[in-house]
């Protein structure tokens, strides 16, 4: 059974298991921490443990809360160095938090803090993976946050709605509910009298990124409507459903499904495979190729990338790193892991396969990128 409406987030058979994201501005509100609310949602949270749904939580907060103890200026996010003060700050009270609230009702927190690499690589990801299973077989419920505080900004996922896509994907969730101070994605700025919220979107398009213009406001998280749209992306490509909603009210995944106000992301066609899927989602990538018409069509078919549709290389990569594949107009055709390094990939630009060993003095491969090693998006 496949989430079809709001209402299945709510639904063992539909999703046995979901990951909820709390951002910053829901947990910490201007006179401080919002226990009450939160306690809510804990409420809400041993409610779906009960009907047998595994929860697992990616929650915000710790810069806001620890930059509050410190008396940090621009709530902590003035810079990099107070935001990391801060979120060491935070951290401790955060996890504390919500183990004493979920406690409260026989259920065990467990932290963990993870960084964008650790989910970029394959075998990170995996061993991640593997933590979360057992964590949720021990029927612990997994509280997660990026860890900020030794996160440089190389690498960082700098939001935590991509960081719960990412965690969804790795724990093999049926679908993530994204809860911020917004409704919702709507078909324009929701300032707008016009605006419209829209239930239900299929393929996160060019033109529904053309609807993200009216962004959170509350300054205390870092992600806003973009970093949603990307974090429905990377749960598309899983074969995730991804709900945005509001969470401002006091049971506000009772709101989502009982009343269905939110966005509710609905994935496309058929689920790529987890090796694939990975890459797909992967958000640091060492470079690019960019391909001609004729290689973006064969692409589009299902073939490998072969060096002479090759037009341009860009980065520095090598052999093995995971790289996009772009057409001449900027446009993201695909991922993949490249056979050749940058340099190698650069001397064989248009060349024919058959030229690849007399080129290189050695050709493992035919294609730059294997069709097995590639995701089109
Ligand atoms: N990890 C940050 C924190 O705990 C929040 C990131 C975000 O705003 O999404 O404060």
């Amino acid at each position: 059974m496949q989430i079809s409406r709001l209402a299945d987030l709510a639904d063992r058979a539909a999703c046995p298991r979901l990951v909820v994201k709390v951002g910053s501005s829901l947990l910490v509100g201007e006179d401080g921490l919002r226990r009450c609310w939160l306690e809510g949602l804990v409420a809400e949270i041993a409610a779906a443990r009960a009907r047998g749904q595994d929860v697992i939580v990616v929650s915000s907060g710790s810069i806001a809360l620890g930059a509050a103890t410190l008396g940090l200026d621009k709530r902590g996010r003035g810079n990099l160095a107070d935001a990391q003060a801060a979120a060491a700050v935070g951290q401790i009270a955060l996890s504390g938090l919500w183990a004493e609230l979920l406690g409260r009702h026989g259920l065990t927190a467990a932290q963990l803090l993870l960084t964008l690499e650790d989910l970029e690589d394959r075998r990170r990801y995996l061993n991640a993976t593997a933590t979360l299973t057992r964590l949720l077989d021990a029927g612990a419920v997994p509280v997660i946050n990026e860890n900020d505080s030794v996160a440089t900004q190389e690498i960082r996922f700098g939001d935590n709605d991509r960081l719960a896509a990412r965690v969804a994907q790795a724990a093999g969730a049926s679908a993530v509910l994204l809860l911020s101070d917004v409704d919702g994605l709507y078909d324009r700025n929701p300032k707008d009298p016009q605006a419209r919220l829209l239930p239900e979107v299929r393929g996160v398009t060019a033109e529904i990124h053309a609807m993200a213009t009216g962004d959170s406001t509350s300054g205390l998280g870092s992600g806003g409507m973009t970093s949603k749209l990307q974090a429905a992306e990377i749960a598309e490509l899983a074969g995730i459903s991804l709900a945005i909603a509001n969470g401002t009210c006091e049971a506000p995944i009772a709101r989502v499904v009982g009343q269905g106000i939110g966005t509710l992301f609905l994935p496309r066609g058929r689920k790529a495979g987890a090796r694939k899927a990975w890459l797909g989602g992967r958000l640091r990538l060492r470079g690019a190729l960019v391909v001609d018409a004729g290689a973006a069509s064969a692409l589009a078919r299902g073939s490998s990338l072969l060096a002479r549709g090759v037009t341009c290389v860009e980065g520095v990569f090598e052999r093995g790193d995971a790289i996009a594949i772009r057409d001449g107009d900027g446009r993201t055709l695909a991922h993949g892991l490249s056979e050749y390094d940058a340099v190698e990939c650069a001397r064989l630009i248009g060349r024919h396969s058959s030229e690849q060993a007399e080129i290189l003095g050695y050709a493992p491969r035919s294609a730059v990128v294997h069709r097995d090693q590639m995701i089109l998006l």
